[in-house]
């Protein structure tokens, strides 16, 4: 069995409501894991949201992130969930017209991201199973 040791990494954003610098230890598991959390900001108390994951070159040390207001796995899995319906209402009709079709849905949903040390790669949004 290998250990499974995640990155924490000190992490700091500005609040875009009141500018005041927050500080904090996250951990950042290598792309395409990531980790969602609601941050609050230390002076005016506004949540905002981020998502954060680790460049996953062993030399490099970078990581990548997306602050905002919206949870982006939640709206990813609503996405994802408004595409199934729509394309059931799809086969449903097709099938009136006597065709077929099959569709795969994705398990995940990839953001591209590329760093600095001139790694291309990407953060997979895990969709949960939509049946
Ligand atoms: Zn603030
Ligand atoms: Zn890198």
């Amino acid at each position: 069995m290998s250990k499974v040791l995640i990155k924490m990494v000190d992490f700091q954003y500005y609040c875009y409501r009141c500018g005041g610098l927050n500080k904090l230890d996250l951990p950042a598991p290598d792309a395409p894991d990531y980790h969602h959390a609601e941050l609050t900001c230390g002076s005016c108390g506004d949540g905002t949201r981020v998502l954060i994951s680790s460049c996953p070159n062993p030399d490099c040390t970078h990581y990548v992130f997306w602050i905002t207001d919206i949870s982006i796995p939640d709206v990813v899995v609503g996405f994802a969930k408004y595409m199934v319906h729509n394309m059931q209402s799809m086969i449903d009709k097709a099938a009136l017209q006597g065709a077929t079709i099959g569709i795969d849905t994705p398990d995940t949903y990839p953001i591209n991201a590329s760093c600095p040390c001139g790694t291309e790669f990407s953060v997979d949004i895990v969709i949960p199973d939509l049946d």
